[in-house]
């Protein structure tokens, strides 16, 4: 009888669900896998009420067809994993042999005596498979910053899997009821870890969409959306970590800024959207002259800036010279000289300050450091263009 309770409020509460997860999938395109988890819900509903229907009367096809419900909602759950984790192809190849082996066995099952028994304990290793599938997938896609929810989701599914696997194990032992009239603890416990799962992966599931939600907000906020570098107000904020940490451990960092001469010429002459190609053709060539760890960042227009850990100016001076002679090579077509060859090409040049800091003095603030490249870059601007300036190296190299 309580189990029968279960089911019904089980059924209930699952049918609310997946209106509202249909709700959310439809009127806010942010959220990704919410149609499937509501597909996965709807399933999870009517296992619940033809169990709850045909429980007490033994309808041995009802019983199999809540069964096949129940593994094919665990799919649902395993697609929704598969495109909240940004997987190109969301097919469920492991969940569809399931599905297929279930089908097949229980065809079989149709007329046995043990059928009960039987279909609890295929019912119970399929969908352990299929859980610990999803597990796996989450594990293996694991962002940066998405530890928390995306743990608990593994840890309540493997814990789910250990259940079925225990469950179908005592069942094999003891047997299921003859009489379905009996109050039966372990039917009435598997009601309520089903429903407990159900519920507990759906908030995992919007967790995982929330943090998902968050790092694109922030990842959107820091970049340039032309060039997908980091824009100012990031790079500064990094700056000030590196400035933070140095001033600690006496290691020294050198900042990096050049602006392109001359470029208002290059739109005035080709377009704006031919000189939008020339900056991201020198971002190119920048991200080429550093190393891994530099860190570089569009300070405005066609003013770009780097960040070189642990560089003195020496080392700055001459990852400078490099970006200058990588941008000197830069050889495009103008938009009114295709097919031309060898005619009209563009040249780009740039004018760079170079600045550095000496670790342990903490009275510098990273717009110290920032001011005194930038002028240092004016300087090269002043003396002639396509040069560079360093604060803190004696030498101006000038091509
Ligand atoms: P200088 O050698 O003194 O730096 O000369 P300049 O022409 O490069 O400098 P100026 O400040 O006069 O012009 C900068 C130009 O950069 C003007 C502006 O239209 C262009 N610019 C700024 N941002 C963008 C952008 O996102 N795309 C394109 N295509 N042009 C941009
Ligand atoms: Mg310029
Ligand atoms: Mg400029």
């Amino acid at each position: 009888m309580e189990t029968h309770i279960i089911l019904v409020v089980g059924s209930i509460l699952l049918s609310g669900g997946c209106i509202g997860l249909l709700i959310v999938r439809f009127t806010n395109p942010f959220f990704q896998g919410v149609g499937w988890l509501g597909a996965s819900f709807a399933c999870g509903a009517l296992a619940a009420a033809v169990f709850a229907v045909v429980v007490d009367q033994g309808n041995g096809f009802f019983l199999l067809l809540a069964d096949a419900l129940i593994l094919l909602a665990f799919v649902f759950l395993h697609v929704c994993f598969l495109e909240l984790s940004g997987r190109e192809s969301i097919i469920p190849r492991l969940g569809i042999a399931l599905l297929i082996a279930q089908a097949l066995s229980y065809f079989f099952y149709l007329h046995a005596h043990e059928l009960r028994q039987l279909s609890v304990v295929t019912l119970g290793l399929l969908v352990a498979v299929q859980v610990g599938e999803s597990a796996l997938l989450l594990k293996k896609t694991n962002q940066k910053g998405m530890d928390a929810p995306v743990w608990f989701n593994i840890a309540l599914l493997l814990g789910f899997a250990v259940f079925n696997l225990v469950r179908s194990a005592m069942v094999l032992v003891v047997g299921t009821p003859t009489n379905p009239q009996l109050p039966n603890p372990l039917e009435a416990t598997a009601a309520v870890v089903f429903l407990g799962a159900a519920i507990g992966l759906g908030f995992g599931v919007f967790w995982m969409e929330g943090h998902q939600i968050r790092l694109k907000l922030e990842h959107l906020a820091s970049i340039d959306p032309l060039t997908g570098i980091y824009n100012r107000r990031s790079f500064i904020a990094l700056c000030e970590k590196e400035l933070l940490r140095t001033s600690r451990s006496g290691e020294v960092f050198s900042l990096i800024m050049f602006d392109l001469d001359h470029f208002k010429a290059i739109n005035d002459r080709y377009g704006h959207r031919f000189g939008d190609v020339v900056l991201c053709e020198v971002v190119e060539k920048l991200r080429n002259s550093v190393r891994n760890i530099d860190i570089v960042g569009r300070w405005g227009g066609e003013e770009f800036v780097v960040l070189l850990p642990n560089a003195d100016a020496e080392a700055a001076l001459i990852v400078a010279h490099r970006l200058q002679y990588h941008v000197d090579s830069i050889s495009m077509a103008s938009p009114r000289a295709r097919g031309m060859e060898g005619e009209n090409r563009i040249t780009v040049t740039l004018s760079t300050g170079v600045a550095t800091y000496f670790g342990h003095d903490p009275t510098i603030t990273i717009h110290d450091l920032l001011h005194e490249c930038d002028s240092a870059m004016y300087q090269a601007k002043a003396e002639g263009r396509d040069r560079i300036v360093s604060v803190n190296a004696p030498l101006v190299l000038v091509r």
